[in-house]
């Protein structure tokens, strides 16, 4: 069934494991992440970014997952990832998004608690959650991180009334392995706040570190590189191994199960397995 991310991710928080929030773009990723949330019997969040909207086109995206979700045995909630506009987010709140991550990170501190102000209006109003983002995670190559600063944590979440808060510990997008976590200001923070927290960029970010991030507060793990580069690397070894195949119905189908096989692996790191 399709359902808000409220309820999964404060469980998840009070009981110490993670929901995963996993990146699609189409058809194929979508059934993968929710053929693997049935068989773990896991809630689950499907993620778009703006990108992934801007491919795929907002209604045609937002169609294909809450027809897959809503015939699924299990929770799934339709999330926007690093929503950066507020007209964006009104769009998918008519499409029928279920959870809503706000990012004004790229903004200065007071502009940042502004915005996400007027967003966490927009979404509650919906009786949708909204995530906000504190100090900045960077992408490979483009854009650089800043650690969250623990002395801004109360205040932000405060005035801007987030249900869930995006941190920056260390790990950035895009870049999939050896990624270290300070653990200690992750520490610091969840000492400050109730709120469950939520660790982007954490493809490559080895499982004993999730684990204990999990344990200091993270109660939301977003997964988008390993997914593209288990599509990419699957799709690749189907066509090198068969020169001569061109149904795209027989490649996606290896591809489709290699991505259930990750995302399963991931589910059960973040613990959220056999929970429905
Ligand atoms: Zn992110």
């Amino acid at each position: 069934m399709l359902v808000s991310s409220k309820q999964m991710v404060l469980e998840a928080r009070a009981k110490k494991y993670a929901i995963g929030c996993f990146n699609t773009s189409d058809l194929e990723i979508t059934k993968a992440i929710i053929a693997a949330a049935e068989a773990q019997k896991s809630p689950v969040i499907i993620s778009t970014s703006p990108k992934a909207i801007e491919y795929a086109g907002l209604k045609t995206l937002a169609a294909i997952i809450k027809e897959e979700a809503q015939k699924s045995k299990v929770p799934v909630a339709l999330h926007l990832d690093h929503g950066l506009t507020l007209s964006l987010i009104e769009s998918c709140l008519e499409n029928g998004y279920t959870s809503i991550m706000f990012d004004g990170s790229g903004s200065e501190l007071e502009h940042n608690e502004i915005l996400t102000r007027q967003a966490v209006e927009m979404t509650h109003a919906e009786d949708v959650p909204c995530e906000g983002e504190l100090g900045h995670l960077g992408k490979a190559g483009k854009s650089k991180s800043r650690l969250t600063d623990p002395n801004d944590v109360i205040d932000f979440v405060q005035k801007t009334g987030v249900d869930f808060l995006a941190v920056s510990l260390g790990s950035e997008h895009g870049i999939g392995e050896n990624e270290a976590l300070d653990i200690k200001l992750l520490g610091k923070i969840n000492s400050l706040t109730g709120v469950p927290l939520v660790l982007h960029g954490a493809s490559g970010v080895a499982d004993k570190n999730i684990k204990e991030a999990m344990s200091n507060g993270i109660a939301k793990v977003n997964i988008d590189t390993d997914i593209r580069h288990t599509f990419s690397d699957s799709m690749r070894q189907v066509l090198t191994k068969n020169t001569r195949e061109n149904d795209p119905r027989e490649i996606l189908t290896k591809v489709m199960a290699d991505i259930q096989k990750l995302i399963e692996k991931k589910i059960r790191i973040f613990g959220s397995d056999h929970k429905i």
